[in-house]
């Protein structure tokens, strides 16, 4: 089922030969440019024309009434919101420990810098609502927002025919658990421009203020809005379709390979799956247990395209060192170890949205309850991004406050530098508070 890269016996950079989607976010954010543009111009009048086109809803208003947010929330499955309260309680704890403190660097006598971490006032929180429904998006986001002290958090999720127009009632459960009412029934780009740019509404109480942050995951359609609103705004990653890689050897069991496989697969046709390992008998076991479950599992079909797809497939190597180099190389939203020493393999591995070691801490796991956040940088981002953390909703603001003893010891130094960039008006500010 899985198409097989082979690189054993191969010295070349394994960057331009792994699965990767064929449909790109740099292509998307030119099919879905109209639709933002058309929000920042239009407001409302677009959006509601984007989400009769995208989510067949006729929408009439962008907000959810705060009775229907908490009327979800008294509604909810004992079940579900003992499970939710597990998570938040997980997420929470993890995710206080994130906030950094305050530093002051005592650069000389008289000379201090101090990072000062500010939370960002008003963010845009986005939750999913296409294929699946994602309760757990809004623990994922609104825990660290929360965390970091924001003021005003705003989530967005698309409008669901079988909930009368608004978000499903289990994300609007969850709203209400961690104690969040402003919430707007729009999904997709359009939801992603008004969270950027705001827009009017049906009327006054039905407007949407733009927000400072957008975080959170989505479609490759959010991912790319998420790209072309950047600037604009400050956003936290591309976190698009899912993938997981999972680096193993002889030791993993292929039923459990198979499984986190396509537990990742469900989310989305674009979903990627990677397996990279030096066991050939290995492939042979996950390839006779995905015949078997992928015909069984629920989202069977969705599984099977994912699973089929450009973006998924296995990679053979001749060793763990040369999958290390692979799965980095990748740099996957998720990575699992399923090695011996699973551990010490971890511990070498440069890029990753987030680590799963060994057979006990499956994705799945993180995807909901481990406590860890699964908002996570997706299509190679994890060279360079993290996941979401509270981190994502903090400024650092350099506070600087010398005194005339300290200024007046490096004054030569800012005119010479001053003068060699031929901008002597900045040597001048520093002589004028000493030229009596
Ligand atoms: P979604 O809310 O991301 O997307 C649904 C919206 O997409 C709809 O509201 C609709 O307006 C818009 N849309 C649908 N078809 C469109 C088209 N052809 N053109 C423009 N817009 C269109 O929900 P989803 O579709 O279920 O996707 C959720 C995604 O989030 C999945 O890809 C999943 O893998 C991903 N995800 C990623 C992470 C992460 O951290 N990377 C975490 C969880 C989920």
């Amino acid at each position: 089922m899985l198409k097989l890269t082979d690189l054993r016996g191969s010295r070349r950079d394994p960057r331009g030969i792994l699965p990767r989607a064929q449909l790109d976010v740099s292509e998307a954010v030119e099919r879905i440019r109209p639709v933002v543009e058309a929000v920042h111009q239009r407001g409302f009048a677009a959006i509601q024309e984007a989400t009769t086109r995208f989510d067949g809803v006729e929408l009439t208003r962008l907000r959810v009434p705060v009775e229907a947010i908490a009327a979800a929330g008294e509604a909810l499955e004992p079940e579900i919101r003992e499970a939710l309260l597990e998570v938040i309680t997980r997420t929470r704890k993890v995710h206080r420990d994130q906030r950094r403190p305050d530093v002051t660097t005592q650069v000389v006598d008289g000379g201090t810098v101090t990072e000062r971490w500010l939370p960002v006032q008003r963010v845009g929180l986005y939750v999913p609502g296409g294929l699946a429904v994602y309760p757990s998006t809004v623990v994922m986001n609104v825990v660290p927002a929360q965390e970091a002290g924001v003021d005003a958090l705003v989530v967005a999720s698309p409008p669901q025919k079988e909930n009368g127009g608004l978000p499903d009632a289990r994300v609007l459960a969850a709203c209400a658990l961690l104690g969040v009412d402003e919430v707007y029934a729009v999904g997709g780009a359009q939801a992603i421009a008004m969270l950027g740019y705001g827009s009017d509404g049906v009327d006054e109480g039905d407007r949407c203020e733009p927000v400072d942050v957008i975080t959170g995951p989505g479609n490759i359609w959010v991912t790319a809005a998420k790209r072309l609103l950047q600037g604009t705004v400050g956003i936290d990653a591309e976190a698009g379709p899912t993938e997981i890689a999972i680096l193993a050897d002889e030791t993993a069991d292929p039923r459990h390979v198979a499984a986190d496989l396509i537990s990742q697969a469900e989310h989305d046709p674009l979903a990627a799956s990677v397996l990279v390992t030096d066991s050939e008998s290995l492939v042979a076991g996950v390839e006779s247990e995905l015949t078997r479950m992928v015909a069984a599992t629920k989202h069977s079909q969705r599984v099977h395209t994912s699973l089929t797809g450009a973006q998924s497939g296995v990679v053979l190597v001749d060793d763990l060192e040369q999958g290390l180099a692979v799965v980095d190389a990748y740099a996957a939203e998720h990575l699992e170890i399923q090695t011996r020493d699973a551990r010490q393999w971890a511990m070498r591995v440069r890029n990753a949205g987030a680590i799963f070691v060994g057979a006990w801490s499956p994705v799945s796991l993180g995807d909901y309850a481990a406590g860890s956040n699964h908002v996570l940088p997706t299509a190679g981002c994890a060279r360079h991004s993290s996941g979401l953390s509270v981190q994502s909703f903090l400024r650092g603001i350099h506070v600087v406050e010398y005194d005339e003893a300290a200024l007046s010891d490096v004054a030569k130094h800012v005119v010479t530098l001053a003068n060699a960039e031929d901008l002597p008006a900045h040597g001048e500010a520093v002589k004028a508070r000493f030229d009596r």
